[in-house]
C-alpha cells in the first residue's frame, strides 16, 4: 500500500540542480536513457534520494567514477545514494537506464502510440524515464539529445543541432521534470508564425500523422489568437523561437503544457466541418489557449508541490474562460461554465470525494486532477477579481509575474500578491482554498417604509475530514428591479463575511424584485423562497443575462422535480418558454441555452438536495413528457424558429452561425418528441456538417429510430477514430434506458471497440454513465457492466480507470437498493488482487 503524502511534511530538496543533459537512444522495447545531473549539496550530510519506477539500471557514476553496490540502495520506487558516497561540493551524477516504451500501456512516462514515441510526465511520469528528483520545486535547464531513425525528433526549448538520426534541443528556461517532453515519429506539420509584441518572430507548428494535416488550420489560428490575447490582456510575451504542438491518439487527458512542446489528445486539435461539431471547435480553441497560457501560469511560475495544483490550474482555467468570453459571447460562456461547474464540481462536492481546491493529503496525486481543483479553482480566482476590481486584478497579476518569475510557488504566495497590491487582508478569503464543500446561501427579505432588507445566512455541510466550516467571505452581486421590470438599483457587490448578515437598500418606492448572485458571483447554492411568477418575471426582465437564464433554469428544474414526483407542468413555465422562443431581441445562443432542459443528473441532484430520493426512471419519463408538452404547446413557434435558423452558405465555426445551429437543435429536441423523428431524419439526410449530422442522429437514437442512420454513419466514418468515438458515445448516452445496457454490451463486442484507447473507452463507458436512467437501472446491470470494465482496464491504465470510477460518486443520493448495488460493485472492485494504487484510493474514498 502506498503511503499518504501530507502538505505539512513538505521539505525543500537538499540539493541544487541547475543543469540536466539527457540522451535518448530510442527503441520500442529497449530505449536507453543517459542522464547527467549537475548537483550541489545544500545541506551537509544529506542522502541523495531520486525517484525512479520501472527502470532497469545499467550504469551509475559520480564525477566519472562508477558507484559500488554499497554506495546506494535501489528499490521499486527509487534510488538512494548514501551521504558517504557523495562529494562535499558540486558534482555530476550520471546514470543510464533501459525502458520499454512499447510495453507502457499506462501512458505515463515515455510510451508509444501508433508507432510514434511520446511522453506524459505530469504529475509523476518522469520517474518512469530516468532517476530524478521528480518534484515540481526542482527547476533545471534541460539539454536533450534524441537518437532515432524516425524523421521528426522533438523536445522542449529551441532546436540547437540536428543531423542524420539525431536532434538536440536546449531549453534555456529552468523547469520541473513534469514539463519535460519528447516526441519522435513520422509526422507532418502545419506551420505558421507569430510576431511577438517586442517584434520577435516565433515559428509555430502543429504536428500530426500524415493524412490529418488538412484538419489543423483551426488549431493553428487558435494558437495565434491565444498568443495575441495574452499579450494584450496580461502583458505576457512568448519566450522561445519555436512553439510546437503534437496531436496524439492515445492520451489519458486533454492536453499537456510541456514547455515549447505541447502534446494534445488528437480530438482537441483535429477539426473539419464534416468531422467536428461547433462544440468541438469551441473546445479546441479553449484548450489550445489553456495550454498556451500555462507558459506563464504554470511553467515560468510553477507549483512548489502538487498540493498547489490549483495555483496553476485554477488560474489558467480562469484565463482560458476569459479568452473564450472575449472571442465569443461572454454571457453565453459564463452560463456554459456554470452548467459545467454545477454538473461536475457541485456533484463532486456533495459526495464522498469532496475536497478543498488545495487538498492537504493524497495517496495518488493523479486522483486530484478534479473539477474542484480546476473549475472551482477558477471560480475562486474570479471572486478575487470581483473583490479587487479589474484594475486591481491586473495590478496583482503584474506583481505576481514580477515577484515570482522562475519560482515554484504556493497558494500563500498567490494570496499575498493580492494583499500587497490591494492593501486588503484576505485571511478569511483564503478559506475558499482550504475548506471543502459548497456553501448554501439562504436569503429572506423584508420591505418597510421604503427600506428593503436582505437577510443572508451561509452554511456549509461537513465534508470528509472537515466538520467545522467557519464563515467565508462571499461576494454577492445584487441588483433590484421595480414592479414594471425596470432596474431600480444597479448591480453592486455585497461582501458577506459573517454566518448571518443583513444588507439594506433605502429610498425605494415599492417592494423590488431582487436579482441575487448576478453573473454567478460566487460558487454557492442560493436558496430563496420564490414563486414561478417571480421566476418568469426575472426571465422576462432581468438585465443580467446570467440571472435571466438562471430564473428560467430554476423554473425548469422545479417543474421537472415536481413532474418526477407525480406533478404536472405549471403554466408559468410553459408560457415563459413561449415568450422566449419568440424573443428575437435575445442572442440565438442564449435562447438555445434557455430552451435546453436540465439534464437528468441535475434533476436527481436537485431532488436529493431537497431531501427527496430521486427515481431515475421517473426523472427520465418526466423529462420526455415535458419535452412533449412543450412541443404540443408551442409547435408552430418552435417549427418556425427551427426553419429560420438554417444557416445558409458554407460552414464556419464562428460564434454567430454556431449560435443559430445551437438554437435550431434546441428546437429540434422537443419537436422530435411529437413528429416521430421526421425532422431529425430529414436533417440527418441533408446535413453537410457534423454539428447537424450528430445533432439529428442524437434525436433519432433517443427515439429508438436510428438503426439505419447509425449504419450509414458508421459506413461513412469507420476509418475516422474521432468521429467513431462520437458514434459510440451517442448510442451509449442516448439509447432509451431500458435498452441502454444491452446496447453498451453490443458496442463493447464491436470490433471497433479498441478499449485500450482512452478516448474510445471513455466514449462507451462515459456515455453509459451519462445515460442516467440506463446506468442506474434498478437491477444493477448498468453498475455491473461498468465495474467489470473498470476492473479490466485497471491493470492496463490505472489513471483512466480511477478517474472513471467517479461515476459511482453519487451513490448516497439513491434508494437503499441502488445504494447497496453500487457499494457492492465498489467493494468488488476494491477486493481485486493487484488493484492499482490509483483505483484503490478512489474506491476507499468512494466507500467512505
Ligand atoms: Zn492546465
Amino acid at each position: 500500500m502506498h503511503a499518504t503524502t501530507y502538505l505539512a511534511d513538505y521539505r525543500p530538496f537538499p540539493f541544487a540542480l541547475e543543469r540536466v543533459s539527457l540522451r535518448f537512444r530510442l527503441a520500442p522495447e529497449a530505449t536507453r536513457v543517459q542522464a547527467e545531473l549537475h548537483l550541489t549539496p545544500r545541506e551537509a550530510g544529506a542522502a541523495l534520494v531520486l525517484d525512479g519506477e520501472e527502470l532497469k539500471l545499467i550504469a551509475l557514476a559520480i564525477d566519472g567514477a562508477d558507484l559500488k553496490p554499497a554506495d546506494y540502495l535501489l528499490t521499486e520506487t527509487g534510488l538512494t545514494i548514501h551521504p558517504a558516497a557523495l562529494p562535499e561540493g558540486a558534482f555530476t551524477l550520471t546514470t543510464e537506464v533501459e525502458i520499454a516504451p512499447a510495453l507502457n500501456t499506462a501512458l505515463e512516462g515515455l510510451y508509444m502510440s501508433n508507432g510514434m514515441y511520446c511522453t506524459q510526465c505530469e504529475a509523476e511520469g518522469f520517474r518512469k524515464i530516468t532517476f530524478y528528483p521528480d518534484r515540481p520545486d526542482v527547476m533545471a535547464r534541460f539539454h536533450v539529445r534524441i537518437e532515432s531513425d524516425l524523421p521528426v525528433l522533438l523536445s522542449n526549448g529551441n532546436p540547437v543541432a540536428q543531423g542524420a538520426g539525431f536532434a538536440e534541443w536546449d531549453d534555456p528556461w529552468p523547469k520541473p521534470a513534469y514539463l519535460f517532453a519528447l516526441v519522435a515519429g513520422d509526422l507532418v506539420a502545419t506551420s505558421g508564425s507569430f510576431t511577438t509584441m517586442s517584434g520577435r518572430e516565433v515559428a509555430l507548428n502543429i504536428w500530426v500523422r500524415p493524412g490529418d494535416e488538412d484538419r489543423c488550420g483551426f488549431a493553428l489560428g487558435a494558437l495565434q489568437r491565444s498568443m495575441g490575447w495574452d499579450e494584450r490582456t496580461y502583458g505576457r510575451e512568448y519566450d522561445l523561437h519555436i512553439f510546437n504542438i503534437v496531436a496524439v491518439d492515445d492520451f489519458n487527458m486533454g492536453a499537456m503544457e510541456n514547455k515549447g512542446l505541447n502534446i494534445f489528445n488528437s480530438k482537441l486539435v483535429l477539426a473539419s466541418p464534416e468531422t467536428a461539431t461547433d462544440l468541438d471547435y469551441e473546445r479546441i480553441e479553449a484548450v489550445i489557449a489553456h495550454e498556451y497560457f500555462h507558459n506563464w501560469t504554470g511553467n515560468r511560475i510553477t507549483c512548489r508541490d502538487w498540493f498547489q495544483l490549483c495555483l496553476k490550474e485554477g488560474l489558467t482555467v480562469f484565463r482560458d474562460q476569459s479568452f473564450t468570453a472575449d472571442m465569443r459571447l461572454g454571457a453565453v460562456k459564463r452560463i456554459e461554465d456554470v452548467i459545467t461547474l454545477r454538473g461536475r464540481q457541485f456533484r463532486e462536492d456533495a459526495g464522498p470525494l469532496s475536497h478543498p481546491p488545495r487538498p492537504d493529503h493524497y495517496r495518488e496525486i493523479n486522483n486530484f486532477y478534479t473539477a474542484t481543483v480546476y473549475e472551482k479553482g477558477a471560480e475562486v480566482v474570479g471572486m478575487l477579481k470581483t473583490l479587487v476590481g479589474p484594475e486591481g486584478y491586473r495590478a496583482a497579476l503584474d506583481l505576481y509575474f514580477a515577484r515570482h518569475d522562475g519560482q515554484a510557488c504556493t497558494i500563500e504566495d498567490w494570496i499575498k500578491v493580492f494583499e500587497d497590491s490591494s492593501g486588503r487582508d484576505l485571511t478569511q478569503f483564503k478559506r475558499w482554498y482550504t475548506d471543502a464543500g459548497t456553501p448554501h446561501l439562504k436569503v429572506a427579505e423584508r420591505f418597510e417604509n421604503g427600506t428593503y432588507t436582505l437577510d443572508f445566512t451561509q452554511e456549509t455541510a461537513a465534508t470528509p475530514g472537515q466538520a467545522e466550516k467557519p464563515a467565508r467571505l462571499i461576494p454577492i452581486a445584487v441588483g433590484l428591479l421595480g414592479p414594471n421590470g425596470d432596474e431600480v438599483v444597479p448591480t453592486q457587490v455585497l461582501e458577506m463575511t459573517e454566518a448571518r448578515q443583513s444588507f439594506t437598500f433605502e429610498g425605494l418606492g415599492a417592494r423590488p424584485v431582487p436579482s441575487i448572485l448576478r453573473g454567478f458571483s460566487a460558487p454557492v447554492v442560493l436558496e430563496r423562497e420564490t414563486s414561478p411568477a417571480e421566476q418568469a418575471f426575472l426571465l422576462a426582465h432581468d438585465s443580467d443575462p446570467f440571472n435571466r437564464w438562471e430564473a428560467g433554469r430554476a423554473l425548469a428544474l422545479s417543474t421537472l422535480c415536481a413532474m418526477a414526483q407525480g406533478g404536472a407542468p405549471g403554466g408559468e413555465y410553459l408560457d415563459a418558454v413561449g415568450r422566449l422562443i419568440a424573443d428575437e431581441t435575445a442572442e440565438p445562443a442564449f435562447r438555445a441555452l434557455c430552451l435546453r432542459l436540465p439534464g437528468e443528473d441535475e434533476v436527481a441532484q436537485a431532488l436529493a438536495s431537497a431531501g427527496a430520493v430521486p427515481d431515475p426512471d421517473a426523472i427520465h419519463a418526466a423529462r420526455r413528457k415535458l419535452m412533449e408538452t412543450l412541443a404540443n404547446r408551442h409547435e408552430a413557434a418552435l417549427a418556425a424558429t427551427y426553419a429560420a435558423c438554417a444557416v445558409p452558405g458554407p460552414y464556419t465555426p464562428d460564434a454567430a452561425p454556431s449560435g443559430l445551429r445551437s438554437l435550431r437543435l434546441a428546437c429540434l429536441a422537443p419537436l422530435s418528441a411529437i413528429d416521430g423523428g421526421a425532422r431529425a431524419q430529414a436533417l440527418f439526410d441533408s446535413a453537410t456538417n457534423m454539428t447537424e449530422s450528430l445533432g439529428a442522429l442524437n434525436q433519432l437514437i433517443a427515439l429508438g429510430k436510428a438503426e439505419g442512420p447509425l449504419a450509414s454513419f458508421r459506413a461513412r466514418w469507420e476509418n475516422n477514430r474521432l468521429v467513431m468515438d462520437k458514434w459510440f458515445m451517442a448510442q451509449a448516452a442516448l439509447t432509451p434506458p431500458a435498452a441502454a445496457v444491452a446496447r453498451a454490451e453490443a458496442l463493447a463486442a464491436d470490433p471497433l471497440f479498441d478499449w485500450k484507447n482512452p478516448n474510445r473507452f471513455r466514449s462507451l463507458l462515459g456515455g453509459l454513465s451519462a445515460n442516467h436512467a440506463g446506468f442506474h437501472r434498478a437491477d444493477g446491470a448498468g453498475y455491473r457492466f461498468y465495474a467489470d470494465w473498470l476492473i479490466r482496464l485497471d491493470p492496463m491504465n490505472p489513471q483512466t480507470a480511477a478517474r472513471m470510477s467517479t461515476a459511482f460518486e453519487t451513490w448516497a443520493r439513491y434508494d437503499t437498493a441502488r445504494q447497496a448495488l453500487m457499494r457492492g460493485e465498489l467493494t468488488r472492485i476494491a477486493a481485486q488482487p493487484g488493484l492499482s494504487r490509483d483505483l484503490s484510493e478512489m474506491t476507499a474514498r468512494l466507500l467512505g
